[in-house]
């Protein structure tokens, strides 16, 4: 599915990530923890292309092709989603709006037919209700003044209904209460599949009481430094990054 071989990445004339290496086959769930300015953000904006980050070495490979040859939007539409870890608010666009504008082009790039008002509606009611979300928080203008949880269920809520081939959620349990983390966990949960990876990136142990990982890395300096199964974040849990960091 993702497979990222020694990568280099600059930001602002500063190399952040320094030969990063990552194997992710189909239908498994990868988590990344570590400390603070480790570069995990910093992978997840140049999986999903935002400017400004320049790849001075190695490769991405996504499905069998070349990642970096795509745009933001043609990386969407080959079914690579990224949750951020600060959403987007954005004025004057209604949540449903938004929805159903990215649901019909991700429609149309699989030949699929749009879907009308009244389908989009049936559609997005079912997959809101499982997330606990109401008629009229999709009323409302994409994030604008919702909660961290509200922010965290909307865009689990646009991955529900995108359907995508690879997710990569940046701290998306970052300021969440016990029960959105149940939901926002629950939706995770729905979605994984023998056809569908997940990248997880996570500072705390917690998400992954719910969503359980397959694999777990530990991320410091740029690249790396460890991975094993899901014990592995329990030790972190337990000992800290430090310890495990200049132990590798
Ligand atoms: P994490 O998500 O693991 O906390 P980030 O990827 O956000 O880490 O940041 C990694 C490092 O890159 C940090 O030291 C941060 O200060 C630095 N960094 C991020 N963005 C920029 C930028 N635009 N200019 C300079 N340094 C940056
Ligand atoms: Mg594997
Ligand atoms: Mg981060």
């Amino acid at each position: 599915m993702l497979q990222i071989k020694d990568l280099h990445v600059t930001v602002d004339g500063k190399e952040i990530l320094k030969g990063l290496s990552l194997d992710i086959g189909d239908g498994e769930v990868h988590a990344i923890m570590g400390p603070n300015g480790s570069g995990k953000s910093t992978l997840s904006y140049v999986l999903a292309g935002r400017e400004g980050y320049e790849v001075t070495g190695g490769t991405v490979r996504y499905r069998d092709q070349d990642l970096f040859t795509l745009n933001a939007e043609e990386r969407a539409r080959e079914g690579v989603f990224l949750a951020f870890q600060y959403p987007v608010e954005i004025p004057g666009v209604p949540t449903a709006t938004f929805l159903k504008t990215a649901v019909n082009a991700v429609r149309r790039h699989r030949g699929e037919a749009e879907l009308d008002a009244m389908d989009f509606l049936k559609f997005v009611r079912a997959r809101a209700k499982e997330l606990e979300i109401g008629d009229d928080m999709i009323k409302r203008f994409l994030n604008v003044g919702f909660s961290g949880g509200e922010k965290k269920r909307a865009e689990i809520l646009q991955m529900a209904l995108l359907e995508p081939t690879l997710m990569v959620l940046d701290e998306t349990d970052s300021g969440l209460d016990i029960d959105a983390l149940r939901i926002v966990s629950e939706g995770i949960n729905r979605m994984r599949g023998p056809d569908r990876s997940t990248l997880m990136i996570t500072h705390y142990q917690r998400l992954l009481n719910y969503v359980v990982p397959d694999h777990v890395h530990v991320m410091a300096g740029g690249r790396i430094v460890r991975s094993g199964g899901k014990e592995l974040a329990l030790e972190l849990e337990e000992k800290g990054y430090a310890d495990i960091a200049s132990a590798a």
